[in-house]
């Protein structure tokens, strides 16, 4: 079984904005380590429900994010930001300094604004800091279109499922966008080797946002893509983009 880093998960720990979960799905961090460890997966690079459901206490949320993550060799973190809360920002910038924050996370839909209107606030921070921006996508063409003006900005347009995430990649001028197969589009029977077919396999990170990672880890496991290609997706990609997560390999 090949190893595999989870960049794309969230958790619920007992928050204010919470998912919902019942018997049939659980989301707290002892569940889905226990599940992953199953499958060969490394670490997860995560950010909490409650800080991206809801633009309540997305600076509170970082925070006990940040302790965790510092505490637990298996959870890596993304720094939610609010482009209309300055201390998001304030915050990301110290965090970031940590080796267990590998980059910036914004959540337009549930944070209630369009990508459009912050990307380039967002984006030029993100510039500034030579970071990963990994975002659930909105207008995917024409923000990523924008990230020709911020080279040393990273852009993760997030759940692979439409020609659009293909298309961004494609068009990007200097290789800064990227995309994960996180997220429940990755049912659809063609897409991740169409995705590989058009524009390889070394701007795709793996990722389950929480839903089954045994499903996940299927999809790429048996897609028809090389093994070259699945192992730039399990974790070669990971490790190449944050050079700190090469100490998962040595324990
Ligand atoms: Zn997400």
């Amino acid at each position: 079984m090949l190893n595999a880093i989870d960049m794309h998960c969230h958790f619920n720990h007992g928050a204010p904005h919470d998912t919902k979960t019942n018997e049939l799905y659980l989301c707290d961090n002892d569940f889905l380590k226990a599940e992953r460890k199953r499958m060969g997966v490394l670490a997860m690079a995560t950010s909490s429900f409650s800080s991206v459901l809801s633009n309540q206490e997305v600076y509170e949320e970082n925070e006990y994010l940040y302790k965790l993550a510092q505490e637990d060799p298996f959870i890596y973190q993304w720094v939610v930001v609010d482009p209309r809360n300055e201390k998001t920002f304030e915050q990301a910038r110290y965090m970031l300094k940590s080796e267990k924050a590998l980059g910036l996370k914004m959540h337009p839909a549930y944070h209630g604004y369009k990508i459009m209107e912050y990307a380039d606030k967002l984006f030029a921070f993100a510039n500034d800091l030579g970071c990963f921006l990994l975002t659930h996508p909105e207008n995917e063409i024409e923000s990523s279109r924008l990230a020709d003006k911020y080279p040393d900005m990273k852009l993760i347009n997030a759940h692979l499922g439409i020609v659009e995430h293909v298309i961004a990649m494609e068009n990007s001028k200097y290789g800064n966008v990227y995309t994960d197969t996180s997220g429940s589009l990755s049912y659809r029977n063609n897409v991740l080797e169409y995705a590989v077919k058009r524009v390889g396999s070394d701007k795709i990170f793996f990722g389950t946002d929480t839903y089954s990672c045994a499903f996940q880890r299927g999809r790429v496991e048996f897609a028809d893509i090389s093994s070259e290609d699945k192992e730039n997706i399990f974790y070669k990609n990971a490790v190449r983009c944050f050079p700190q997560l090469q100490k998962l390999f040595k324990q």
